[in-house]
Parts: C-alpha cells; structure tokens; sequence
C-alpha cells in the first residue's frame, strides 16, 4: 500500500511525496487528533525544507502562459514585451531554481506579480521578485496580512510581518482588469474561501483559469479558519470557478497536478460536499471530532484524494469546524 503510494505521488511529481507517505505509513493513515496537530505543526517547516530541494518543472499551456511546478503553490507565468507576469511567488528557498526557469522561457525582466492570497506557500517569494523589479497586486485583505503577524492555527505556526518589499503596493476589493503583453486578465475576488483574501486569475484570450487555493487538484485542501476560510466559502468559490469556465478552459490549482480541467474541478465539488454533508450530519448528533473522525466520514474518497499533507483525520478536523 505504502509503496504503491509513493510511486502514485511520484508520478503526479509532488515534493512532498516521501512525506506524506512515511506518515501514512507510521500512523496507519488515520491520525487522532493529537497526531493531527502534532503533525500539522511541522506542515511549515516540510514545505520549506523540500522547496529547497525540489527541482521546478515547467509546464508550457497556450498564449504564452507556462505553470512552474514544485515551489509551494503552482506559480503561473506570461511573458512578452511588457515583461513576465507571475501568478504567485512560490517558496524563497527555490529561487535560483525558479530563475533558470524563468530565464528558459524567455529573457523578459519581471515585471508584475499577482497573489491569489497571503499564504506563505505562495507569497514567501514575494520580496526577491519585488526586488527583481516586480510590482505586487493582491486583494486587500492578502496586503493586511502580510502586513502584520499572523498566526495559522491549523498550521500551529506564527508567521511575523513581511518586509516592506514583499507587501502588494496595488489592492482592489471586487476585481480588476489589467491589459499586458497583448492579453487581457481578469483578477476577481472569490469573497472568503479557503482564506478571506482569495483572488482568481483569468487569462481571458488564452482561456486560463488561477483558482489559488479554492482548488487544490487530485488532494485534500488546506482550509484556513485563521484569516476568514471556511469549507462552505470554499465549497462557494468552486461553484464560481464551475461558473467561469467550459470544457476548453485550462483550470491551474493552486496545489496538485498543475494543468487541470473542468471535470476534474467537478470530481473536487462533489467530493467537498459529499464529505461536508457526512460529518455536518455526524456533528448534528451531537458527535465529538474523535468520534466523527473514528466514524470515517471520508473513507469512501480517501484513496483518491487522502494521499497528501491533508490527510483523512486532518481534512476532517477541517470541515469539522466550519459545520
Ligand atoms: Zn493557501
């Protein structure tokens, strides 16, 4: 089971592969809940250590629009004449790997970054790029975050206030159109989902979609409760995302194999609220988390979709709380 674990992992090129797998293996796969925050508070930490080992992938889509996989959330790129766009900025660690890669599609200067939220795991880059010459755009929830210490519960992890360069100097609150290197994106506020500042990125002519972490693919999101997520506003932005696009549409999550479409996003609704619908019912009768983990409210998703750092126990903590 283990083995055949890791070699799924492998294939589908997460970091993180060896990991999850060696807890899996250690715990049996279902955790109680103190082995779930013990196990949370390291979630930080593994991601760091691993970017700064991870090579980056590069997946090259259409309109110019490539996706760097293996720094924390999958960075999206555009280049051309007005110089590379960057859809999140990936773990610090990883940055001469994220600079040859950059360099490999084109030798236009970086220009622009957008954040789909405050997450470390996508917004950790963000003051070598600015200082590489990148403006930073977000929502303006993901500026007051980075603004300030925050501290995760579900990660048990206090993260201090960013530097001044790796805070966005352009913020909206509904949406913005930005017009650069002959295509039009759309950045459009989810309202609170997996955080309270999630943005999306429509490159329109290319017909790509950035969902940032309302979407994670093939895996167990991270919801964090923190700063404003909750399973019903996550379950809410994957509607939107179901609304935004067609059968043509390249959808890129912000975790899981990068290049993703519709009907995977579909499989990802039914199974949040098949799995919502389980555990608000455990929870309605009056059972305690230990007891609804125990009853495995996921069980019937989780060898598709339990193979990551959310594991079961965890994701059902998660949805636990917002129900
Ligand atoms: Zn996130």
């Amino acid at each position: 089971m283990a083995s055949s674990r890791r070699h799924f992992l492998t294939r589908r090129g997460f970091c993180l592969c060896c990991v999850g797998a060696t807890t899996f293996a250690a715990t049996g796969g279902w955790l109680t809940p103190s082995q779930v925050f013990a196990e949370a508070r390291e979630v930080v930490d593994l991601i760091r250590s691993e970017a700064a080992k991870a090579p980056i992938k590069i997946h090259n889509l259409r309109g110019n629009v490539s996706v760097l996989e293996g720094s924390g959330g999958n960075v999206a790129v555009l280049t051309g004449p007005d110089g590379k766009l960057l859809v999140d900025a990936g773990i610090t660690a990883s940055r001469p790997r994220i600079v040859e890669a950059l360099a490999s599609l084109s030798s236009d200067p970086i220009k622009h970054l957008i954040n789909t939220h405050w997450h470390f795991d996508h917004a950790d880059g963000n003051e070598w790029l600015h200082g590489e010459g990148a403006t930073i755009i977000a929502h303006e929830n993901t500026r007051k975050h980075l603004a300030m210490a925050k501290r995760v519960e579900g990660w048990n992890f206090n993260f201090p206030a960013s530097p001044a360069g790796a805070i966005p100097t352009e913020v909206f609150a509904t949406d913005r159109m930005i017009k650069i290197n002959g295509a039009t994106l759309t950045l459009r506020y989810y309202g609170p989902a997996h955080t309270d500042g999630d943005i999306s990125v429509t490159f329109t002519d290319a017909d790509i979609l950035h969902t940032g972490d309302t979407y994670w693919n093939g895996i167990y999101p991270f919801i964090d409760y923190s700063t404003g997520g909750s399973i019903d506003g996550t379950i809410r932005a994957t509607d939107a995302n179901l609304m935004a696009t067609t059968d043509r549409t390249v959808i890129i999550p912000g975790h899981g194999q990068p290049v993703s479409n519709r009907a995977e996003l579909k499989d990802y609704r039914d199974m949040l609220v098949a799995i919502r619908e389980n555990v608000a019912t455990l929870k309605k009768q009056g059972r305690s988390l230990a007891e609804t983990t125990a009853a495995k409210p996921t069980a019937a998703y989780d060898a598709k979709w339990g193979q990551f750092l959310i594991d079961p126990a965890f994701f059902t903590q998660l949805v636990y709380q917002g129900v």
